[in-house]
């Protein structure tokens, strides 16, 4: 076991495919996090039901796709086990004990409620359940009494949250749950092809396992420098989408196209090129190893059934000292 700590992360398995800003984000977080911490990443499909609860047809393929994705992208599910929340019964059962002392105010209070009930007008979310939603995220993270929970700055009104259920849970029965801190999680910014933020909802994306040319496809439709019309005219790369993802994906020539780029030695098209290949190298080992995985999704379900069972050890262990610690049976 490592000693830096342990971590519970999860996603909800939405029908969204990742994209190279979730790539960068969450995702390359947890590949570096699994060497330091023991980790446990869970697809947790009970937070999918909580919006999804009229059309839960997806969620069942989505769950795999999911965790394609999180190994194509480096997660090794040897290291830390991967598993879906609701094949780990004792989640539910803690939900439902930590429901019992989570008061109401706590949660109709919580900005991300707010705004959500807000934003997704368009379903009928005013529900027990959705109102619970921060309490079933209390119950994964204390469920193995983690002591680390990586998050983005828009999470942490429900870590707080979280903290207050487990002090509240150890002031009533007993010192059982670490609280645990937060680490923010650091994301380099990477700008969508047409140099607003990277996002679905804007259609500027590059999917993390796009083909190469859907990848070459989508460079060439980088927003550049505006002010250049000759390949002779002196470039301003800061403002431009491709040298953005050079920072990111070729730092090691970036100080060379910077230079060149401004004494108006290299054209837009070479330059597009060039990152073009880039990318389809440096995303080739993530979709050679999604086209594997999606040949044998029975090794797919093996990882999640091992995972769960890993899983269900230490949530057990909790769950004794938990009734223990009440005094339930
Ligand atoms: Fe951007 Fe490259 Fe064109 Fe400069 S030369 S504006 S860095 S694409």
């Amino acid at each position: 076991m490592n000693s830096k700590g342990r971590i519970f992360s999860g996603m909800r398995p939405t029908a969204d495919r990742p994209h190279l800003g979730n790539m960068l984000g969450a995702l390359s977080n947890w590949v570096k996090l699994q060497d330091e911490y023991e980790c446990y990443f869970s697809v947790v499909d009970w937070h999918a039901m909580t919006t999804a609860y009229e059309d839960p047809s997806q969620i069942r393929n989505n769950i795999r796709q999911m965790t394609i994705d999180w190994i194509s992208a480096g997660i090794d599910p040897q290291k830390s086990p991967v598993f879906v929340q609701s094949q780990v019964k004792e989640h539910a059962e803690l939900h439902l004990l930590l429901s019992m002392l989570t008061p109401l105010g706590w949660l109709e209070r919580c900005p991300t409620y707010k705004d959500q009930m807000k934003q997704l007008q368009n379903k009928d979310i005013s529900t027990y359940g959705f109102l619970g939603y921060p309490v079933l995220m209390a119950a994964d993270i204390l469920l193995y009494r983690s002591t680390i929970v990586p998050v983005g700055e828009d999470q942490l009104p429900h870590i707080e949250l979280c903290r207050e259920i487990g002090r509240r849970f150890n002031y009533l029965y007993g010192e059982v749950f670490p609280i645990p801190k937060e680490i923010l999680s650091k994301t380099p910014m990477l700008p969508g092809v047409d140099g607003r933020k990277m996002s679905k909802s804007y259609g500027n994306y590059i999917p993390m396992s796009a083909s190469e040319e859907e990848i070459r496809e989508k460079v060439k439709t980088m927003v550049t420098d505006p002010d250049r019309i000759k390949k002779t005219d002196p470039g301003h790369p800061d403002v431009c989408t491709v040298y953005a993802f050079k920072k990111i994906f070729d730092p090691e020539n970036v100080a060379e196209v910077e230079a060149a780029c401004k004494a108006g030695e290299i054209g837009c098209v070479a330059c597009k090129k060039k990152m073009a290949q880039t990318l389809v190298d440096s995303l080739a080992h993530v979709r050679e190893k999604r086209v594997e995985l999606e040949k044998d999704l029975h090794l797919v379900d093996d990882i999640l059934e091992e995972g769960a069972k890993r899983a269900r050890k230490t949530a057990q262990e909790t769950m004794q000292q938990v009734r223990d610690a009440i005094g339930l049976l």
